[in-house]
């Protein structure tokens, strides 16, 4: 009896092994993982056993369309890659996924798709990407000079890019009385150099994460599953999650508006700051060379500066109150309000400074001073009159710092599109108040914008890493 039952046990195990082993899920397997253009990486060995579905015509498997919902694709049109271990890969339409399924065979992965021709079938699959195919420059990372959007990338386009084997140094280790090692990693690179003909003096690499960072020479874009990330051997820094690259970049910024505006106050000099919201270098250029802007023309020549990654009123108000890159303020996006460091204002409060901050209808951040709001009292639609109203009134009191926050051009800008004649007129509007101003204030002015604007057919946007959204004028006087 007790070898019965001792005999019992043993099958039962045996067969509980048996079930373990083959049931799929379970089985030691090669990685396979859907990546590319995508939210999340999705590894299929790590599926749950209800993935599994039974395939018209035998076996287990996992449909297609079920791994791509998994890992949220970043955009609605896309094309997918099946990419065998071998370098033979297949690409399927994003709609047309009806009938594929991985399956596991022999310790890897293999399609069947039962709709498509039969090279669709590709074996041992290491990698399921997702390419995006859409047009707009929104997503992946953007490369840009001071006059050309140069390279648009996406994570998932640039598995189909021509790229290089660059032997990474990770390391260096050497015995005291001993040999030398160095560790070297192959990262799938495109070289900065490959991307334009212009020599390469500097770039300015912006992360998704506001990162501000400035090299010399060039470096490396490294492919990363669905991130692109910046290396430079140079200095042996990597960047994460980029934005863009800009290619000799314009070597001031935005956030230089507070080190310039310290600089004056400290000095014993008045700061008044416009802020222009949405005004793009280009659009600055075309007013001015079509004399449309006479009393910021009249001013020391606009110098072209960058903006910082978001271009969205938010963040580039937080540099431009801070002097530092969203990475480091905290306010990256419209999502965050309450900057992470000292602003100008918290710092001119503590040496008894007086400091005005004369804004549109609405609140933009939670910043330590006092604010003057400026509803639209006559309903035309715009704030920058009542805006103007107020910062005249604020002008009597001789703050030393006095922040003016015009909004109607980005209104306009969005409203008409960048160039158009109504966007022209609310800035050459914007000019007038400028002039009038000026004639009250003894002191210093400082014009900036906060992010530019693109034309987004038929009208306006700005938030994406093209030139359009990251160059805007600089003014001191
Ligand atoms: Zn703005
Ligand atoms: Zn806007």
């Amino acid at each position: 009896m007790k070898k019965f039952t001792l005999f019992l046990v043993l099958a039962l195990a045996l067969a509980l092994a048996a079930i373990v082993y083959l049931w799929p899920g379970q089985e030691a397997v090669r990685a396979c993982v859907v990546t590319g253009d995508v939210l999340n990486n999705v590894a299929l060995a790590e599926l749950p056993r209800n993935s599994y579905v039974k395939i018209p015509g035998g076996g287990r498997g996992i449909p297609l369309v079920k791994l791509v919902e998994a890992s949220q694709p970043l955009s609605g049109e896309y094309s997918i890659l099946l990419m065998g271990s071998d370098g033979l890969f297949a690409q399927l339409k994003g709609d047309e996924l009806g009938g594929c399924y991985i399956v596991k065979k022999n310790g890897g992965w293999n399609t069947v798709a039962t709709q498509h021709p039969v090279n669709a079938g590709i074996k041992d699959i290491s990698k399921i990407v997702i390419a995006d195919e859409t047009e707009g420059l929104d997503l992946g990372v953007n490369i840009i000079s001071q006059n050309e959007n140069l390279l648009h990338l996406t994570p998932g386009n640039l598995f189909r890019q021509q790229l290089t084997c660059y032997p990474y140094l990770e390391g260096e280790t050497e015995l005291e009385e001993g040999y030398a090692i160095s560790l070297f990693k192959q990262k799938q690179v495109l070289p900065l150099t490959a991307v334009t003909a212009e020599e390469i003096n500097s770039v300015l690499i912006m992360g998704k994460g506001g990162e501000y960072e400035r090299f010399n020479g060039a470096g490396y874009l490294e492919l990363s599953s669905n991130e692109i990330n910046y290396l430079h051997p140079e200095s042996k820094t990597v960047v994460r999650n980029i934005a863009g690259a800009i290619i000799n970049p314009p070597p001031l910024s935005i956030m230089d508006t507070y080190t310039d505006s310290l600089y004056y106050i400290n000095r014993g000099e008045r700061v008044m700051v416009i802020l222009i919201d949405g005004l793009s270098y280009y659009q600055f250029e075309q007013a001015r060379d079509n004399g449309l802007i006479p009393n910021l023309a009249a001013l020391s020549a606009a110098v072209k500066v960058n903006t910082v990654y978001k271009p969205v009123t938010n963040a580039g108000l937080a540099a431009i109150v801070t002097g530092q890159p969203p990475s480091v303020n905290g306010i990256v996006d419209r999502s965050t309000r309450e900057p992470k460091v000292q602003t100008i204002f918290d710092l001119l409060e503590s040496e008894h400074k007086i400091h005005v901050l004369v804004e549109g209808s609405a609140s933009i951040l939670k910043l330590n001073t006092e604010t003057v709001y400026s509803a639209d009292l006559y309903n035309d639609g715009n704030t920058d009159d009542d805006v103007f109203g107020n910062a005249m009134t604020q002008i009597e009191k001789q703050p030393d710092y006095l922040l003016v926050h015009f909004h109607g051009v980005d209104d306009a800008g969005h409203n008409y599109g960048p160039l158009a004649k109504e966007t022209m007129e609310v800035l050459a509007k914007v000019d007038v108040y400028t002039g009038l101003l000026l004639k009250e204030w003894t002191g210093k002015v400082i014009v900036v914008a906060d992010h530019g604007m693109h034309f987004a057919d038929p009208e306006g946007d700005h938030g994406n890493f093209q030139l359009e959204d990251m160059f805007v004028p600089y003014i001191i006087n």
